[in-house]
């Protein structure tokens, strides 16, 4: 406002017995409360809407409410926190309308290799906003990291080579170290899938450039296991708790493939729950399961020529569905993030194999049978179906 005009508004103020001043008055007397609760339960409810794995303790701590949304590790609080363990609203402690501050931390355990991306936002950012900042910030940090990638070790079965800590102790051995796509070959014996779900939680907790296939991993032991997989997992005589995904595949967070993406996984990007993903690439492409089984039948044909009767076996296991969705997925990810690397699809064609699989799923209490065909077919088969849906190409 200019000086001129200020002066012309104080002379009519006065004009008329001085009720605008007086309303300005009051009006500016009465500042709005914010109330971190409410910040906090916006925030949550926010990014649960978006599809986002969340957890959240539904009570401040320390002067502070946390959240954990996805790879991302939220704080609120009031400015000068750091001095007070007071609930963030007493008003006693604290200035209610002094507006409460967001800061956002990728990943979520930085202690050991540092924050890829800290992103503070005033606490009355409108959550839409607060959701496009979080993704488009999330999305520079993972690339920022995974160009600097140094690939100084190699996947003991296909040789492809990795930072040293993105390949994993799948087996007993500590020696033999496994990208994500090997997990599974025939070529691997003796699994041990109770350690490793600990050592993807430790990687994916405490690296925001971790390779995107891990999430394959976890969702397909996650979708395989059996009830009695807590108690297996918990019982390991770790101090670590195993993290909610392991129960629930719908929470597991998946890296989607940077750049172009079909229409229905736009929105999504860089990354979502694994139920947030299976929902929108099935309402975009109903028809995948019709055309799985009719690949599966046109396979079996062209094996077995000369039987006569028809196989009228439903080979679909709806169980491994969302596994399978994940591979596509994440394999298309590592592609375009590793240009250097091998395809992850190649490493797929034969990279499922019964007795791997029997092996893992009687250690997770699994009750699917990995001998009946359905569990190889439904990946072997379902990923590569999915992957062309999608337009990732899974013979490039
Ligand atoms: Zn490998």
């Amino acid at each position: 406002m200019t000086r001129n005009r200020k002066k012309k508004l104080a002379i009519r103020a006065e004009a008329d017995g001085g009720s605008h001043a007086r309303a300005a008055r009051l009006h500016a007397a009465a500042p709005k409360e914010i109330l971190t609760a409410d910040v906090q339960d916006r925030l949550i409810s926010a990014f649960k809407t978006e599809g986002w794995p969340v957890e959240n303790d539904g009570f401040p701590e320390g002067g502070t409410w946390t959240g954990w949304l996805g790879p991302v590790w939220s704080m609120l609080s009031r400015p000068g926190w750091r001095h007070s363990e007071a609930d963030p609203d007493d008003p006693d402690q604290y200035d209610l309308t002094a507006v409460p501050e967001l800061t956002f931390i990728t990943p979520k355990i930085p202690i050991n290799t540092g924050e890829a991306m800290v992103l503070e936002l005033p606490g009355n950012t409108p959550v839409a906003d607060i959701i496009s900042k979080v993704r488009e910030e999330l999305a520079g940090a993972r690339a920022a990291k995974v160009s600097k990638l140094v690939n100084n070790a190699e996947c003991s079965l296909c040789g492809d080579r990795y930072p040293a800590t993105h390949l994993l102790p799948t087996t007993e051995s500590d020696r033999l170290v496994l990208c994500p796509f090997c997990v599974f070959d025939g070529d691997i014996l003796g699994s041990h899938p109770l350690r490793l779900a600990y050592l993807i939680d430790e990687l994916t907790d405490e690296d925001v450039a971790a390779p995107a296939g891990w999430a394959a991993v976890t969702a397909l032991l996650a979708c395989a296991a059996g009830p009695e997989f807590r108690e297996r997992l918990e019982g390991g005589g770790t101090l670590r708790l195993p993290l909610p995904h392991w129960f629930n595949p719908d929470l597991v967070w998946v890296w989607l493939p940077p750049g172009d993406l079909p229409p229905a996984l736009h929105s999504l990007s860089p990354g979502t729950s694994l139920g947030t993903l299976v929902s929108a690439v099935e309402t975009a492409y109903p028809d995948l399961r019709d055309r799985f089984r009719a690949q599966v039948a046109a396979n079996l044909e062209e094996d077995e020529e000369d039987s006569n009767g028809e196989d009228e076996r439903d080979y679909l296991v709806e169980q491994l569905w969302p596994a399978a969705i994940c591979y596509a997925v994440t394999a298309a990810t590592q592609f375009r993030e590793r240009p250097g690397g091998h395809s992850p699809w190649h490493l797929l064609g034969d990279g499922f194999e019964e007795g791997n699989l029997a092996d893992h799923f009687y250690q997770i209490g699994s009750t699917l049978d990995a001998d009946s065909f359905g569990s190889v077919f439904t990946l072997s088969i379902g990923v590569p179906l999915i992957s062309e849906a999608l337009g990732f190409d899974p013979n490039p």
